[in-house]
């Protein structure tokens, strides 16, 4: 009965190989920081405005410059960020190589070690080592000793157009309310209150969508991203008032 099912979980493993969501959080984080930026610097930036009674025209020429702005200081900070990694990855990889090629025996015996720290004999850790460094000694070193894979190496330009693009769809959103809610008749207070709504469901909508796509529980995601953005926004707008009345 137990080997059974034994059997029967590992058919359905097979059948259905498991589908790790881990794979998935470097793109998503991204996506979904860009997004979320996107909504909250663009709406905390329209708030601020418009509670400063500007008028509807300042108001949207002050979210679309908060939109490339923000869109180009994303790419830059990401492809700054991810570059750096990316140089010192190289530069790991490039003395892993020269060790390799100074003295496979020891690069052998040091990739048996971190086996073995890892809870398999020595005499099964040194075959395992010298079999895996057989195949490709550099790619056996730089995931076991120095923890770069595929999945984690950094890549600048990927990065700088994924966060560029997400903020710009995230600042869209907060920006179409100023386009299409009826500026013109509509008194500068109600167009703080509708987009204050409007961009904390949107925030609320994406921190849903992101938990579900990464599998964390979505109300505390939700809730999290949603306080963040009330914060700011509330912030702005208090800012926006005080300067108004002052100017
Ligand atoms: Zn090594």
């Amino acid at each position: 009965m137990l080997r059974n099912k034994a059997n029967t979980a590992m058919i359905r493993l097979h059948l259905h190989p498991e589908r790790h969501l881990v794979s998935r959080i470097g793109w998503l984080r991204a996506a979904v920081l860009g997004a979320n930026d996107g909504i909250v610097s663009t709406a905390s930036l329209i708030i601020g405005v418009a509670a400063a009674a500007a008028k509807p025209g300042d108001i949207l020429i002050a979210g679309v410059a908060g939109l490339v702005a923000g869109a180009m200081s994303m790419a830059a900070g990401e492809y700054v960020s991810a570059s750096s990694q990316s140089d010192t990855e190289r530069a790991d990889l490039a003395r892993e190589q020269a060790e390799i090629a100074g003295d496979v025996a020891a690069e052998i015996h040091e990739l048996a070690g971190i086996y073995m720290k890892r809870g398999v004999d020595s005499a099964t850790a040194d075959t395992v080592a010298r079999q895996l460094m057989a195949k490709d000694a550099l790619a056996a070193h730089a995931h076991d000793e120095l923890g770069i894979s595929e999945m984690t190496t950094a890549r600048p330009i990927q990065a700088a157009l994924t966060s560029a693009a997400t903020f710009t769809a995230g600042a869209a959103l907060p920006l179409a309310i100023v386009i299409f809610a009826p500026a013109p008749w509509l008194p500068a207070p109600w167009l703080v209150v509708i987009e204050a709504i409007a961009s904390l469901l949107f925030l609320a909508l994406l921190g849903a969508v992101g938990a579900r796509a990464g599998g964390a529980p979505v109300w505390v995601a939700t809730i999290r991203v949603t306080f963040w953005g009330a914060l700011a926004m509330a912030l702005t707008a208090g800012i926006g008032l005080l300067v108004g009345t002052a100017v």
